[in-house]
């Protein structure tokens, strides 16, 4: 099983409504470790992707994700335009060539992004950052290469769970959250929480 370049489309719409649904959650999120302002910053980035991907008749799956990528980062500011703009542009640009969404893909598109955060924000895992619910996501996805897209889709939407579980009982090394010391504890991260609803979205996308 496997998604063409409208599925894909259609899967990052459902991706986009699911975020900006979240916003409450998020937003408190942030309040309890941040400045609060997650939850709007993603749903402003969802709504400039909602108006890329509705009128597109896309030519590939790398461009439905890079097109996502793009439109976060031009439209929400911040760290996070980068940090999650980079997911979907890095994500995007490793699925070239490929004709289709699949397992596979989605372990290429998961590494590339991982590396490509890393890489522009500094942060590694356990520093309390989205970081925490991508890296076992990535893990896990290369681990599910020869499953089905539906199942490599559950086993690596309930790892980045277990990451945005997991970041509770970090303290966090980077941002407004890093002055709170163990105050942090037993809060998530903000930007893990929306890592968890758009992979559990893709997943609830493919299983139907
Ligand atoms: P801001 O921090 O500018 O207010 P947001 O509140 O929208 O931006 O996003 C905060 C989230 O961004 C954090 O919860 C964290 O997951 C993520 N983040 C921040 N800095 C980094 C970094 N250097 N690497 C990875 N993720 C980061
Ligand atoms: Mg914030
Ligand atoms: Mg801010």
């Amino acid at each position: 099983m496997s998604l063409n370049a409208n599925q894909a489309r259609l899967m990052m719409l459902q991706v986009a409504d699911a975020i900006i649904a979240a916003e409450p959650m998020l937003s408190q999120a942030d309040r309890d470790l941040g400045d609060g302002d997650h939850g709007l910053g993603m749903k402003r980035g969802m709504e400039a992707v909602k108006a890329q991907l509705e009128p597109m008749d896309p030519a590939s799956v790398e461009q439905v994700f890079v097109t996502t990528g793009t439109a976060m980062m031009t439209s929400m500011g911040g760290a996070s335009g980068a940090i999650f703009g980079t997911v979907y542009r890095a994500g995007g640009k490793a699925l070239a060539g490929r004709p289709a969404f699949d397992a596979e893909g989605l372990s290429l598109l998961l590494s590339a992004a991982l590396e490509g955060v890393m890489k522009r924000g500094g942060a590694k895992p356990g520093d309390k950052t989205m970081i925490d619910a991508l890296a076992p996501a990535a893990e896990k996805a290369r681990e599910s290469t020869a499953l089905p897209l539906t199942e490599a889709l559950t086993a690596v939407a309930a790892a980045a769970e277990g990451g945005k579980e997991a970041s509770k009982n970090m303290i966090a090394q980077f941002g407004r959250a890093k002055t709170l010391g163990e105050a942090c504890l037993g809060f998530p991260d903000a930007g893990a929480c929306s890592v968890v609803v758009m992979l559990n979205t893709m997943r609830d996308f493919v299983v139907g």
